[in-house]
């Protein structure tokens, strides 16, 4: 696969300053396809010095050039969706489908979205005697994940391009070629130099110096809660903006009167997708006890049929912590109806979609979040049993309710401690705030809650 030599900083690939480099291995065939320069604190130096000397000038610019350099972005991704698909089933190992209709296929709608708010957002409001001016909060460091890898940069640059700020990107160390074709999007939409630039590099190393850069102004993370627990105590300390999303452990809640069948059925599908690598995945599937034995039957089967669809695991460190997490399940008595722990295949990093019953929601594959394509059914004895299950994890990213009625599943889901809940299947919005409560995280993203991220206000009283 085709790499960049260097880190693009200032509008430009430039050398890395040290001589150390990534391995991109592909997951379905555990070979390297690519290598990217790893960076270091004078990368992101570098890179913090270019955004901070752009600011001025973006910050300045009119809502309406925004838009149009967005509009111009989203334009690119466009037309290289098949490239970027191509990409991102090379990294992450994504059927391919999948990585068109979704890795391709949301940020487009992200950025479209960010080309219309930027130009319809009110920068500017009076309230009494004050205009009370949205300014953009100034550089941003943004660190993002493999598991979206297109989506997560896009989520984030979007909505700091539309608000004025600029950035420095240190995507995940097992996807930078995805960000490197992003970079290469940005440069062809005409957006100005410094105003984005990439450091590849590790987590430890390139992100801690990206975290505790003092020209960074916001920090928004997105991965694991471990990582962001130090992040936010960094920002905290150094008195800096910081915006976390983090994992989850969400509840599918299928109510008695939901059609059981299709609530299964789109349920597993859900945690299926990605290979389970999804933060808002609904993991635990919530059944009332009379339809137990019948929604473990029906869910079995569909994630037997997913089979062979399913793409491995981003690496071989996940691949092993997912396959340790369901020997714990056997371990800890829950049953399982379909998958297992062995390994599918000779060669990649495969896990086969695993079902468990008999889960007890204190179980640890009913609290940790696994990230893999592990699906665990509880049984409930009624709505506030259900309700207490729902809401008896540390987290709160995502959840999803079935019921025969719309009213009866919107008065569930608003007792359930949770940032996005999808009723009898919902459909994916670009414009809704998304984001966790609890350990799930910090602030929201994508609309204009997320735009909201990147601005801070100045009252002027006359
Ligand atoms: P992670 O370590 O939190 O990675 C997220 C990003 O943070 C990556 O760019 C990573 O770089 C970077 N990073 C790592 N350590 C850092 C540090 N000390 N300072 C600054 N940045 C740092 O997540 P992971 O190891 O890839 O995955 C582990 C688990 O996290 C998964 O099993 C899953 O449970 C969870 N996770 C959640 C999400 C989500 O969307 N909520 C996404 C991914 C993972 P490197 O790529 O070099 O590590
Ligand atoms: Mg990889």
């Amino acid at each position: 696969m085709k790499a960049h030599d260097g880190m693009y900083i200032d509008g430009a690939w430039r050398p890395a300053a040290g001589r150390d480099t990534i391995a991109v291995v592909n997951p379905a065939d555990e070979q390297v396809i690519a290598e990217v320069p790893a960076g270091g604190a004078e990368d992101v130096d570098a890179a913090v010095r270019a955004a901070r000397a752009a600011l001025p000038a973006w910050a300045a610019t009119a809502p309406a050039e925004r838009a149009a350099r967005i509009a111009a972005l989203r334009d690119v991704l466009v037309a290289r969706k098949d490239e970027i698909a191509g990409t991102v089933t090379a990294e992450l190992g994504a059927p391919l489908p999948f990585s068109q209709a979704v890795h391709a296929g949301v940020p487009i709608l992200v950025a479209g979205s960010y080309a219309g708010l930027a130009a319809s957002y009110s920068f500017e409001e009076k309230v009494g005697n004050s205009t009370v001016y949205a300014e953009p909060v100034g550089v941003v460091g943004a660190i993002t994940p493999w598991n979206y890898p297109l989506h997560q940069i896009v989520a984030k640059v979007a909505p700091a391009l539309a608000a004025g700020c600029t950035i420095v990107l240190k995507p995940a160390e097992d996807t930078p070629l995805t960000a490197q074709l992003f970079a290469e999007a940005v440069h062809e939409a005409g957006v100005p130099a410094g105003v984005f630039n990439l450091v590849t590099g590790l987590g430890p190393v390139a992100g801690q110096a990206l975290a505790e850069h003092e020209g960074v102004d916001l920090v928004s993370f997105t991965g694991s809660t471990a990582v962001g627990r130090r992040i936010g105590a960094a920002a905290g300390a150094a008195v800096k903006r910081v915006a976390l999303e983090l994992g989850g452990k969400s509840a599918n809640v299928i109510l008695p009167s939901a059609d059981l069948a299709r609530a299964v059925a789109v349920g597993v599908a859900n945690v299926m997708g990605n290979s389970g690598q999804t933060c808002s995945a609904w993991t635990r599937m919530l059944v009332h006890t009379s339809q137990y034995d019948e929604a473990v039957a029906l869910a079995a089967e569909a994630a037997a049929k997913y089979g062979d669809r399913i793409g491995p695991l981003v690496n071989a460190k996940q691949h092993a912590r997912v396959r340790g997490y369901i020997e714990k399940g056997v371990a800890e008595g829950a049953r399982l109806v379909a998958g297992g722990p062995e390994a599918p295949r000779e060669q990649g990093y495969f896990v086969s979609p695993t079902v468990f019953a008999d889960v007890t929601p204190e179980m640890t594959v009913a609290q940790e979040e696994i990230f893999g394509p592990v699906l665990s059914l509880i049984r409930y004895e009624d709505e506030d049993d259900a309700l207490r299950i729902a809401n008896g994890t540390v987290y709160g990213l995502a959840g999803a309710v079935w019921a025969g009625d719309e009213a009866e599943a919107v008065a569930f889901a608003r007792r359930m401690d949770t940032g996005q809940v999808d009723i009898n299947g919902g459909r994916f919005n670009p414009l809704a705030p998304f984001g966790g409560y609890k350990q799930s995280g910090v602030g929201r993203e994508l609309g204009s809650h997320g735009l909201a991220e990147y601005l801070q206000t100045k009252s002027l009283q006359f």
